[in-house]
């Protein structure tokens, strides 16, 4: 299938740092007829040693966000990769997209693609908790951007102000609102019954 003319169908994971959008993708990805792609994994794959990885990890470093011509590109090469070595197999897949689309230009790009089934926001009320959780993270994972209480608050900020700016790009009807605080088999069994209604 020509990856310029697909329709994706699309499951959106939004959430600040730690709110557990990788975990919870990555189970999605084990549910027959559901690809998980992380666009915060797609970089740290990149190559360090290549011009466009190394700036690409100053940038994740510093808590910024990749440019959008930049990641709307890699993102979709990756997926068209994956389509071609039959992991992915759209439009009869679920995409379950994590970290993406981060921006207005971005969800533009996206919605010219791509029907949104729903969007699954994990938040807490306590930041404190998203906090300690990526303090964890930053030791297992080894991930530099995790280890720095600065980058972090910096990071909630830029996430706050990307996505009250991106959700304009959605209808409000999509949104399934998940409490990340909850016991993780609470957690699941919100998101199995936000996507059960949603996606039928
Ligand atoms: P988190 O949500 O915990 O910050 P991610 O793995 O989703 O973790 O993202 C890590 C970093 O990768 C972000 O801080 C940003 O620098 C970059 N990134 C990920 N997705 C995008 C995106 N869609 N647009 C721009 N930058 C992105």
């Amino acid at each position: 299938m020509n990856a310029s003319t697909t329709r994706y169908k699309v499951v959106l994971l939004f959430g600040p740092p730690g709110s557990g959008k990788g975990t919870w993708g990555k189970i999605l990805n084990l549910l027959p007829g559901f690809y998980h792609f992380s666009t915060g994994e797609m970089f740290r794959m990149l190559d360090v040693d290549s011009d466009l990885g190394r700036r690409i990890i100053e940038t994740m470093r510093r808590g910024e966000l990749v440019p959008d011509e930049i990641t709307f590109d890699l993102w979709q090469q990756h997926l068209h990769n994956a389509t071609l070595i039959g992991r992915f197999h759209p439009p009869k897949d679920i995409l379950v997209l994590d970290g993406f689309p981060r921006t207005p230009r971005q969800a533009e790009r996206l919605n010219a693609v791509a029907e949104v089934k729903t969007i699954l926001q994990l938040d807490c009320a306590n930041r404190d908790i998203l906090i300690e959780r990526l303090h964890r993270r930053a030791i297992l994972e080894a991930r530099l951007d995790d280890a720095n209480v600065a980058v972090i608050r910096h990071r909630f900020e830029v996430y706050d102000t990307a996505i009250a700016m991106t959700l304009k790009n959605f209808s409000s009807q999509l949104i399934e609102t998940i409490d990340v605080a909850a016991p993780p088999v609470r957690i699941l069994s919100a998101i199995g019954e936000a996507l059960a209604r949603r996606l039928g």
